[in-house]
């Protein structure tokens, strides 16, 4: 039995945790592909929390923060998306589309360096489709001086000129150093109360396997819109006070499960 029947098999469709677990085995197999990091596992562990007290779906503020965030992105005169290993494991295809939608080079920026990490996640994203990649080549490399982890080392081409960075579950730290240079930073991370969450310009409280494909979706859409309205939706936009509605909605969902836990012993 090859591992694609192995997985199929342990892994039926009609399974009330499918989506959750399909997710699992893909960070499992990035970890195996040296693609994750092993506490990349732990992280998602962590996420994966977060999404069930936020009932695993999009909620209405991160939809907000989707819309700022993609209006941000398409001011910006040099957006970039950062990309580490489970991003690339979870949704590879969706880096390239929201790459190509905003047009914003994608970077490679790791936390745990390993040898073969990097190249391992430029194939996961050349098989889905990338063409330009940054933080791939050493010699275009430079560090942002106010940051001691591995993720100081950036692309002169990518996140050291770019005035934007999305940076899908980052490390707190490089959030704050990033914003402290002058970059506008955007987030996105189950955590409404990491330090990344707190520090960023703006947070969307989602998984990125669900955001992601909703910013382009968003994407298109505002492509279509002149300057002005976009910065009306950027201006518009509160992010404490988005967070804070993200922290009313988990309460709320806390509260129903009280109830709601219980009634599949009903019937
Ligand atoms: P910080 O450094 O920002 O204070 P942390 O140290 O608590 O955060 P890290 O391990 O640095 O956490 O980053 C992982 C973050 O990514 C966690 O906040 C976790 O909730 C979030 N996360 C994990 N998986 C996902 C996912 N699929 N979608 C969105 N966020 C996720
Ligand atoms: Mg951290």
């Amino acid at each position: 039995m090859n591992n694609k029947d192995n997985q199929n098999r342990t892994l039926p469709k009609t399974h009330p945790r499918y989506q959750s677990l399909k997710y699992r085995h893909l960070i499992i197999k990035g970890m195996k592909n040296l693609v994750v990091a092993q506490a990349g596992l732990i992280a998602h562990g962590r996420g994966e929390c977060f999404d069930y007290i936020l009932g695993e779906k999009t909620n209405g503020p991160a939809k907000k923060a989707i819309k700022a965030a993609v209006a941000m992105l398409l001011l910006a005169k040099k957006p970039v998306i950062s990309v580490n290993g489970n991003t690339a494991a979870l949704v590879p295809k969706e880096l390239v589309r929201l790459s190509n939608t905003i047009n914003a080079p994608l970077e490679i920026n790791l936390f745990y360096q390993k040898k073969g990490r990097t190249e391992a996640i430029r194939k996961v994203l050349v098989d889905a489709g990338a063409k330009d990649i940054l933080g791939i080549d050493e010699d275009n490399r430079t560090t942002l001086d106010n940051l001691e982890s591995n993720r100081r080392f950036v692309d002169v081409a990518g996140i050291y000129q770019g005035d934007c960075i999305l940076v899908p579950l980052e490390d707190g730290d490089r959030s704050e150093a990033l914003k402290k240079i002058g970059k506008k930073v955007i987030a996105v991370d189950l955590n409404p109360i990491s330090r990344t969450a707190i520090w960023a310009n703006i947070t969307i409280v989602d998984n990125i396997v669900r955001a992601l494909p909703e910013m382009s979706e968003v994407a298109e859409e505002l492509k279509k819109i002149e300057k002005e309205q976009l910065n009306e939706i950027v201006n518009g936009f509160n992010n404490q006070k988005n967070i804070q509605d993200v922290l009313d909605l988990i309460k709320d969902y806390i509260d129903s499960q009280k109830e709601d836990a219980f009634k599949s012993l009903q019937t």
